[in-house]
């Protein structure tokens, strides 16, 4: 075979070639199995090789793949679009299709700036979010986004600024004692509202339980509850972006729903579709597009491939599969197991800090000291020799940052497809423990 030509994400790394996948396993081109200790980029909620879903594609491609959606709907796309409503309890009865996590967070940004504009409120267009979250690569996305490393390079252009602390229980950025902080990191955005004026602020985005940028930071109860009101009492619509955390991901449908909160919009992505077609989605309250309706009833945010039937019937082929499986209860339970497992090994290893997260959405921090809490220094350097080393032991893991570097720690995710097994989740600590004895052995003990 020539030298590729692909352009992959680090220039001049080699990455295996994918020859197949089955449940929790991939298989490379020379026969290596890897189980998927993290859904790919937590995407693969359902596992690899599900047949009834390979089998819903070639249906829907017979009959047909594209038709573009301002000229026609399809039964996919109408059914799904129920269906996300009726997962959602009625909540959320409208769906807007796009590719992928990033459009559906900049899609949430345009709805909500929208509303403002047709109640007459133009100067309403502000989004607040949170340091340490992800939103998505796209411009937009991004500058909602408190991810110091995917920031860097286009601070400059970028539209605007994280405004408040994340709920880092584990190392306050506020320097609180968790019995006695009050939620301060929640009364934050009360302080930034203020600041910037309610007459300026369109809505505040957040993820339900930080993933990318903080591995699994799980808010303490209260927290978004708190964060509703003051949206509340200011006019200020709230955004939940659960690109990772919904579908069965916490082991709820919505990770909102742990906290009894209805968030004016949600935006969803990977396990929507498990990784079987790019796909993603708006899901958006009702009052939201009846000021539309009344409006313009012009929605500006359209893709080529919005809503394209192939893709909807894959994702309703994977909901149902969801549903018919009790997939997000299984992930409930599972996700008790496999943290019981993950605390077991944090009691063993001086360098795991903390192990957190909401069903399968686990994260384990590293240290250098675990009553210091002393981060180690080169956070991206530690988790990628851990994410490597785990490769090689035929384990996939998502690297995190949790924060800026030097000032908090390094971070992996783990978060298996939500059918795993307790057998497979056994496994699966077996080898993330040979790679920490590799790990400290080789590493760092020298
Ligand atoms: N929002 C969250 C919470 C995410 O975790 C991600 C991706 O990791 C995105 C948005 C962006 O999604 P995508 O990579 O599909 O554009």
């Amino acid at each position: 075979m020539g030298k590729s030509s692909l352009i992959k994400p680090v220039l001049g790394v080699e990455y295996p070639i994918i020859s197949h996948g089955k449940g929790v396993f991939l298989y490379d081109a020379f026969g290596k199995e890897y189980l998927d200790g993290c859904s790919g980029a937590v995407t693969a909620n359902i596992g690899h090789g599900v047949e009834e879903i390979t089998k819903s594609m070639v249906e829907q491609a017979e009959k047909v793949s594209f038709v573009y959606r301002s000229q026609f709907t399809s039964d996919a796309a109408e059914q799904l679009a129920l269906k996300l409503s009726d997962l959602t309890n009625g909540d959320y009865p409208w769906s807007f299709f796009v590719n992928s996590g990033s459009e559906a967070t900049e899609t949430a940004m345009k709805l909500a700036i929208q509303y403002w504009q047709e109640k007459g409120k133009p100067q309403k267009n502000r989004i607040i979010s949170r340091w340490m979250s992800y939103h998505g690569i796209t411009l937009g996305a991004l500058s909602m986004s408190g991810h110091p490393v995917r920031r860097e390079r286009f601070t400059e252009i970028l539209e605007s600024y994280p405004a408040i602390s994340a709920p880092y229980c584990y190392r306050c950025p506020l320097h609180l004692e968790r019995k006695s902080c009050g939620l301060a990191c929640a009364n934050e955005l009360e302080a930034a509202i203020r600041r910037i004026g309610a007459d300026h602020v369109a809505a505040f985005i957040a993820e339900p339980v930080i993933g990318a940028a903080g591995a699994a930071i799980t808010p303490p109860d209260g927290y978004f509850q708190k964060l509703k009101q003051i949206c509340e009492k200011y006019d200020i619509l709230f955004i939940a972006d659960e690109v990772m955390t919904g579908m069965g991901r916490t082991g709820k449908i919505l990770a909102s729903e742990h906290w009894g909160v209805k968030p004016d919009i949600v935006t969803l992505g990977k396990g929507m579709s498990g990784g079987y077609t790019p796909i993603a989605a708006t899901i958006v309250s009702d009052p939201i597009i009846q000021t539309i309706l009344q409006g313009s009833r012009v929605i500006m945010g359209g893709h080529t491939f919005s809503a394209n039937p192939l893709s909807c019937a894959i994702s309703l082929a994977v909901l149902n599969h969801l549903t018919k499986h009790n997939i997000a209860e299984r992930a409930a339970i599972a996700g008790v197991y496999l943290k019981n497992k993950l605390h077991l090994l944090e009691q063993k290893y001086s360098f795991i800090g903390d192990i957190r997260g909401k069903g399968l959405l686990l994260g384990i921090e590293f240290v250098q000291n675990k009553k210091t809490k002393e981060p180690f220094p080169l956070v991206a350097s530690i988790t990628n020799t851990v994410i490597k080393l785990a490769m090689e032991h035929g384990l996939l893991l998502y690297p995190a940052a949790a924060g800026e570097e030097g000032v908090t720690g390094a971070a992996i995710i783990v978060a298996p497809p939500l059918t795993i097994t307790e057998k497979e989740m056994d496994e699966l600590v077996s080898r993330l423990e040979a790679v920490f004895e590799e790990w400290s052995e080789k590493h760092l003990l020298n």
